[in-house]
C-alpha cells in the first residue's frame, strides 16, 4: 500500500485547550493506518472570522497515512465528534477543529474536501506552525498576535 504524507492544522478553543489538542493527537497516534511524524510548536492565537471568542491554541502535524483523503477526513471528522465539537456559529468557539492542508501534491476543489485547505495561504495561525515541521517556501504573512507558547507536544 501507498504511503502518503498529510499536513494537517489542528486548533481548539473550548475547555481545557491543550488536553484537547494532546487528545486529538493521541488518538490519531492509535490509529493503525496513521503515523504521526511532526509536530509544530504551540501557537496562542486571535480569533479570525468571529470575534467574540477565546483565543485558540493551534499547531500543525505531519502523518504518514496510508488512508486516501478522504478516509483521513472522516478519521479528523470522528476526532472532531468524539471530542464533543458542536458546529453552532460559522467560523465560531470549537473545542477541536482539525483541517487537512496538504496530502502528498494533491490538488481537489471538491467543497467536500479542499486540498491545499483554500485559506490556509492566508492564515498566518497555520503557516506559522506549518513552517515549524516542513520546508514551507511561500510567504507568510506577518501577525503579532500569534505567540508562541509552547514546544510540540510529541
Ligand atoms: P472550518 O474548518 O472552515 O472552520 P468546519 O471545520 O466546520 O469549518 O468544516 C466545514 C467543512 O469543510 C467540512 O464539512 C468539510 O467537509 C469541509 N472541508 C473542505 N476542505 C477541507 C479540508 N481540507 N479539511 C477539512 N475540512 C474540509
Ligand atoms: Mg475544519
Amino acid at each position: 500500500m501507498d504511503i502518503h504524507t498529510a499536513y494537517l492544522s489542528i486548533g481548539s478553543n473550548m475547555g481545557d485547550r491543550e488536553d484537547n489538542l494532546r487528545k486529538a493527537i493521541k488518538i490519531l497516534q492509535d490509529n493503525d493506518d496513521i503515523e504521526v511524524t511532526g509536530c509544530a510548536n504551540i501557537y496562542e492565537t486571535e480569533p479570525v472570522g468571529y470575534d467574540d471568542q477565546p483565543y485558540f491554541l493551534n499547531t500543525c502535524l505531519e502523518l504518514k497515512t496510508t488512508l486516501d483523503p478522504y478516509s483521513l477526513l472522516k478519521v479528523c471528522q470522528k476526532i472532531e465528534s468524539d471530542l464533543h465539537r458542536v458546529r453552532l456559529i460559522k467560523n465560531g468557539p470549537r473545542t477541536i477543529d482539525l483541517d487537512i492542508l496538504l496530502y502528498d501534491d494533491l490538488i481537489s476543489d471538491d467543497p467536500i474536501l479542499t486540498i491545499p485547505h483554500p485559506r490556509m495561504y492566508e492564515r498566518a495561525f497555520v503557516l506559522y506552525p506549518l513552517k515549524d515541521i516542513m520546508d514551507y517556501k511561500g510567504k507568510i504573512p506577518e501577525d503579532k498576535s500569534v505567540k508562541l507558547i509552547d514546544k510540540p507536544y510529541i
